[in-house]
């Protein structure tokens, strides 16, 4: 019997084996395989030797190839590497091969995986086929030792403009000479056919602190060929193909890969120089390709999750996922941001899908930036776009935002509070009079932190506050996903008049710039950009995406209302408090006497502000409606029109209020104690 039991339990056994998910099988196997600690993966040039040296444990044998070219040709050397510790293997060139292109090939059994750019490649040949030696110190632009980042004193003075790169100057009318490429960002005194500034001039006179890159390195030739990018094949970037490397149909010569580190170094200088700081996007969660992938051609499986099935699992929704919890995929991401950060003197890192992405390794990410640069900052899309793997109490999401350490999400809370929802265009927010937002707008404008007026069972999706510090939260309206603002607004109030319309374009990012979360902005919206009612322009001719400069001329009304709002945030820090505990002191907000209106008053001179009270009023209503007002008298300085910190004097308007006021339609309305406007 006993014998029979255990027979049974045997057989019990491995039949739960067998039902025990491959991928826990594939995943766990992995953790056997040895972790390289030391920091010299990749290549070290020197004119007498270069060493190379990369991490393959399951390799049976790893072989060199070296061309003249980065396509095409034969190789002009070749060699097999020597097995070294920890998983590694090393080879030593001598002589001096700087400027040669080089791949990896990767013996798995006894079949030979096809040639790869190593992924610690640090340039590459056209198209990021091939590999290249190059000598970083010589890719730098003249003064680049003395490129100095613009002060920033706190991560709540951050205002975010976020761009691609070839959306920038590809118009013709953009007046830049470099259309599409990296060095637009270095031309000055541009203008439109209207004789307006457009480019980096046009940043500096908006005001905004940070440009915000979509993904500027490395994407798959097969998105965009660097051989001919000048053709309607268009993308946003979102499929890395080499990580370290810049994007080379960004550059003016794609071939030699000095000169797009070279003309990526100049923008940046260019942007420093003119005191904006550069941020980028990167997109460490999910390949362009898995099968074909640097990683998988190099040590296979290894740096992706799979699911139960032993397929490949999709929380990227791009076909594969990475896995930043295995030791050398974390080291890759941590070696790689820090790369970027020291060598292209980078201010901030947007991580796409972040919650992909696990806790651990995010805040290792902060600590190992900070020993850098205490100032780069840090935020990501705190969530996924499929289930993983990751157990959710791992992930870097909005929800677990309290355990990230100084590291940003997007609220898409207060987002589609104004606009609608994201998953139907034609969805009303705020914005478009749908009432009940209200409250999913008041947990943006505390920026995602605990105040204790706020109802969070009525907040969209997170019925909590989530952010230990406002710093935490990224308040925006739209961004390069989804319909852009101008779109949104025809699509959910398509009836009204157009001059209604630019209201509700003022108004959405009025809200925006005076919340407590870190503002960002869709590059274009100070203009009216309009994607032609295209809600995933990903792959949109430059038509569909590029920026009309000329709208700015168009809707200068609307730019100089941007301009603004811009300047009046900038010069109140009572509009971006840095913690918790000043928004909860000194923002009370109002019971308001009808729906789609919300009211505050931020009090004692709050984060040093020399207007000791300010009232902040916000009607979506299309009629003005009146509010009651604290005693004292106060002066308008903002409404849906004009703002002026000294006071408006509007016909309409008395110029001090008492005991009420009334609130345009459609519009923002700031008060400010009397005493406090000089
Ligand atoms: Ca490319």
């Amino acid at each position: 019997m006993k014998k029979v039991n255990l027979i049974l339990l045997m057989f019990a056994a491995l039949m739960l084996l067998s039902n025990m998910n491959v991928s826990k099988l594939k995943d766990n196997s992995v953790n056997d395989y040895p972790v390289y600690t030391g920091n010299d993966l990749g290549i070290t040039y020197s004119p007498t030797k270069t060493f190379f040296k990369l991490w393959a444990p399951t390799a049976e044998n790893v072989r060199l190839k070296i061309y003249t070219e980065g396509k095409d040709g034969e190789p002009i050397k070749m060699d097999n590497f020597k097995k070294d510790v920890q998983g590694t293997w090393i080879y030593i060139l001598v002589g001096d091969w700087k400027n040669k292109f080089y791949t990896y090939q990767v013996q798995i059994g006894d079949k030979w995986n096809d040639e790869t750019a190593d992924i610690y490649a640090k340039a590459v040949g056209v198209n990021g086929l091939r590999a290249m030696v190059v000598d970083l110190k010589e890719t730098n632009p003249t003064d680049w030792e003395k490129d100095k980042k613009p002060t920033l004193k706190s991560y709540s003075d951050i205002i975010i403009w976020e761009a691609h790169v070839r959306d920038f100057s590809i118009n013709p009318n953009s007046g830049m000479k470099n259309k599409g490429k990296f060095l637009a960002f270095t031309e000055k005194g541009t203008k439109n056919t209207k004789g307006e500034k457009t480019g980096i001039d046009h940043l500096v006179d908006l005001g905004i602190t940070h440009v915000h890159l979509l993904p500027a390195f490395d994407y798959l030739y097969l998105r965009v060929d660097e051989t001919n990018p000048n053709t309607d094949k268009y993308n946003w970037g979102y499929d890395p193909q080499n990580f370290n490397v810049p994007e080379g149909s960004y550059s003016t010569n794609p071939y030699d890969g000095r000169v797009r580190i070279n003309e990526f170094k100049q923008m940046v200088k260019s942007l420093h120089n003119n005191g904006i700081r550069v941020i980028m996007d990167v997109v460490y969660n999910h390949t362009a390709d898995a099968g074909k992938s640097n990683f998988n051609l190099l040590v296979p499986d290894y740096y992706y999750r799979h699911s139960a099935d032993g397929k490949l699992s999709n929380a990227s929704g791009c076909g594969n996922e990475t896995a930043s919890e295995k030791p050398m995929m974390r080291k890759f991401m941590v070696e790689s941001l820090v790369f970027w950060a020291k060598e292209y003197h980078i201010d901030g890192f947007r991580f796409d899908l972040m919650a992909i992405h696990d806790i651990e390794t995010m805040n290792l990410i902060r600590s190992e930036l900070d020993k850098v640069d205490k100032s780069i900052f840090l935020y990501g899309e705190g969530w996924t776009a499929g289930d993983s793997p990751l157990p959710s109490d791992q992930r870097a999401s909005k929800e677990n935002a309290s355990k990230l350490n100084r590291i940003a999400v997007f609220s898409d809370e207060m987002r589609d509070g104004i606009r609608g929802s994201w998953s139907d265009a034609k969805a009303a927010g705020f914005m478009c009079g749908k009432e009940g937002l209200e409250e999913s707008i008041k947990f943006g404008i505390v920026g995602g932190t605990f105040h204790p007026q706020i109802q969070y069972d009525k907040v969209n999706y997170t019925k909590k506050s989530y952010a230990n510090e406002p710093t935490q939260l990224i308040d925006y309206v739209s961004c390069h996903d989804n319909p852009c603002l101008w779109d949104k607004i025809n699509a959910t109030c398509a009836s009204i008049s157009f001059a209604e319309k630019e209201k509700i374009q003022k108004l959405a990012n009025a809200i925006v710039l005076t919340s407590q979360g870190v503002s960002f902005l869709h590059a274009g919206e100070e203009m009216i950009r309009t994607k032609h009612g295209v809600d995933n322009s990903y792959e949109s001719p430059d038509s569909i995406n590029w920026l009309n400069w000329d709208r700015k001329s168009m809707y200068n009304d609307v730019y100089n209302y941007y301009k603004s709002m811009i300047s009046l945030r900038k010069g109140h820090p009572a509009f971006h408090m840095p913690t918790q505990v000043m928004i909860s002191k000194n923002l009370k907000f109002f019971e308001m006497p009808k729906p789609l209106m919300v009211g505050y008053q931020i009090s004692n001179h709050a984060n040093g502000d020399k207007w000791k009270n300010i009232i902040v009023f916000f009607n979506s209503n299309a009629e003005q409606q009146e509010v009651a007002i604290p005693d004292g008298e106060w002066k308008i300085v903002a409404n849906g029109e004009v703002i002026n910190e000294k006071g408006l004097s509007q016909a309409g308007f008395e110029s001090v209020q008492k005991g009420k006021t009334n609130v345009p339609g459609r519009s923002m309305l700031i008060l400010v104690d009397k005493a406090s406007v000089k």
